[in-house]
């Protein structure tokens, strides 16, 4: 059966065999399979809701996505640290896992090694995503786009619609909220063959040899660079031609993705202070002399046929991406899978549209999740498809559940976007509200107090105590929270 029919009929009897009511009768409706409504599904049926997951690929596309997977990881495949007690994504993480998150508990099971990073196999993870959800019994699957506000028989609704959320439906909620919503461009790191790279050039370590979950401490392909290759490369970068920004140009970047020619304009350091960092990586052929930049290379498949290129982000135009990045020490001979590229991201001015339940004050019915909301990364979008999941859930048999208290990664979370936030426009007429990163930056703060018996406490030793409070604290209020 060909993909096509196979969704046709699937919609087919989605729409002749509507979803069996749950005792209090509403049915809980998510827009978007991507990494929060996949979640958010999920959660509202394991809390015995009754769901429909609409979703418009492959009846309509968006720029990025190329598959018609659910939870597709439309550029980088890691989900950053897995470090839970030092690192605000890994306690995030943990946190997911321990209410039971669909995306993790798939994450987990198609992981790649990648030193101290959560990183997956894209295609083994969408797919084993897919299938849960097809398979639940209480989620009906629709192929289909909505094209604007949801039908006002749709009493509890999750939009969970991405950065890519499709033209009408966009307009739809601009209108209704009367904010525009903002819109910036992403930029995507490109993808390189396995077999075009010169493993006579490049070595293969973690930085520091961190082996963290799944990992071997040689989890990356390092390409070395001297002084004045540097020099050259960035020379090259600076004079890069890029593609047409049009009447995008004025709008800001997010400063956790910015492309490599963004931050090369930035200073000529700031690439080595970047991803091209030197620190913690030592070349096995010349090792007495420490290379002045290096560009690191992540697996991005489970057969280690493609390597991403990390933290290359980039706008520059394709035939010079292939010129310029080849000028690279082990990649002269490089065959690119996939370029970099530029993406639309849209999202809300949540703190001022949304309340603390993630609905749209403009319209109670609706509530918002993942990357649209402003929160900004695969988990942190997941994240949120997780709390309004249990939300809908929650509501469809009768009972308010608001967010878990905001010591924990997924209530900081919460409390930014829909209030956490300081709005700079009541100082200076700009509005501020940019997409999100969990960090300990969101957390209330913690005390923390020598131990007995030190006498000079350092710096890292008392920033890593820090971090651990924060993660003892947040979990302890997660339990209580569950
Ligand atoms: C180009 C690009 C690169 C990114 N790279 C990274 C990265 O490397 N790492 C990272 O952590 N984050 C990255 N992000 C940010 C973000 O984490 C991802 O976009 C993430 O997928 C957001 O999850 P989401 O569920 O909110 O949206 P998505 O995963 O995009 O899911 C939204 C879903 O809604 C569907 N949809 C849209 N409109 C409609 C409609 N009207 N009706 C029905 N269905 C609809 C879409 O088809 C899609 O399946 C990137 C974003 C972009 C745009």
């Amino acid at each position: 059966m060909t993909n096509g029919f196979a969704h046709l009929l699937r919609r087919a009897t989605a729409l002749a065999n509507p979803p069996r009511m749950s005792n209090t009768d509403q049915i809980v409706h998510v827009v978007g399979a991507g990494l929060a409504g996949s979640e958010a599904a999920w959660q509202a049926a394991q809390a015995g809701a009754t769901v429909v997951l609409h979703e418009m690929r492959p009846v309509r596309e968006t720029d990025a996505h190329q598959t018609d997977g659910f939870a597709e990881l439309v550029c980088s495949n890691s989900f950053r640290s897995d470090d839970f007690e030092h690192n605000a994504v890994g306690l995030l993480h943990e946190e997911m896992r321990r209410c039971g998150s669909l995306i993790l508990t798939m994450a987990d099971k198609h992981k790649l090694p990648a030193g101290g990073a959560l990183a997956v196999d894209r295609d083994g993870f969408s797919q084993a995503v897919t299938a849960a959800l097809e398979a639940h019994p209480n989620i009906s699957i629709v192929r289909e786009e909505i094209a604007g506000l949801p039908p006002a028989e749709w009493q509890n609704v999750i939009i969970a619609t991405g950065p890519l959320t499709s033209p009408p439906l966009a307009e739809a909620i601009g209108k209704l909220t009367g904010e525009d919503s903002l819109a910036f461009f992403d930029a995507i790191a490109p993808i390189i063959h396995y077999d075009s790279i010169d493993r006579s050039v490049v070595w293969a370590q973690s930085r520091y040899d961190k082996a963290g979950p799944g990992g071997t401490g040689a989890d990356y392909l390092n390409c070395p660079m001297d002084e004045e290759q540097y020099n050259t490369f960035v020379d090259a970068l600076l004079e890069a031609p890029l593609h047409e920004f049009k009447d995008w140009e004025k709008v800001p970047y997010f400063d956790g993705c910015l492309p490599i020619e963004v931050m090369a304009e930035r200073g000529r350091e700031t690439l080595r202070f970047g991803p091209m960092k030197p620190v913690g990586l030592t070349n096995p052929r010349n090792p007495e002399v420490k290379p002045y930049a290096i560009v690191q290379l992540r697996q991005d498949n489970a057969l280690g046929t493609l390597w991403n290129m990390v933290g290359f982000q980039t706008k520059m135009r394709y035939g010079v991406q292939t010129e310029i990045f080849r000028k690279i020490p082990g990649l002269e001979n490089a065959q690119f899978a996939r370029l970099g590229g530029l993406h639309r991201n849209t999202f809300l001015n949540s703190p001022k549209v949304l309340r603390p339940d993630m609905k749209l004050k403009a319209d109670p019915r609706l509530r918002f999740a993942g990357q649209v909301t402003g929160v900004e990364g695969y988990v942190e979008s997941a994240a949120i498809g997780l709390i309004t999941g249990r939300m809908a859930a929650a509501e469809a048999r009768g009972v308010l559940l608001m967010a878990p208290p905001a010591t924990t990664a997924l209530g900081s979370l919460v409390n930014h976007i829909t209030g956490g936030h300081v709005e700079a426009e009541a100082y200076s007429g700009a509005r501020s509200f940019q997409p999100m990163n969990v960090n300990f930056g969101l957390f209330p703060p913690v005390e923390v107090k020598k131990p007995e018996g030190v006498k000079r406490w350092r710096g890292t030793e008392k920033a890593m105590a820090k971090r651990k409070a924060f993660s003892t604290r947040a979990l302890d209020d997660l339990r209580a929270w569950i």
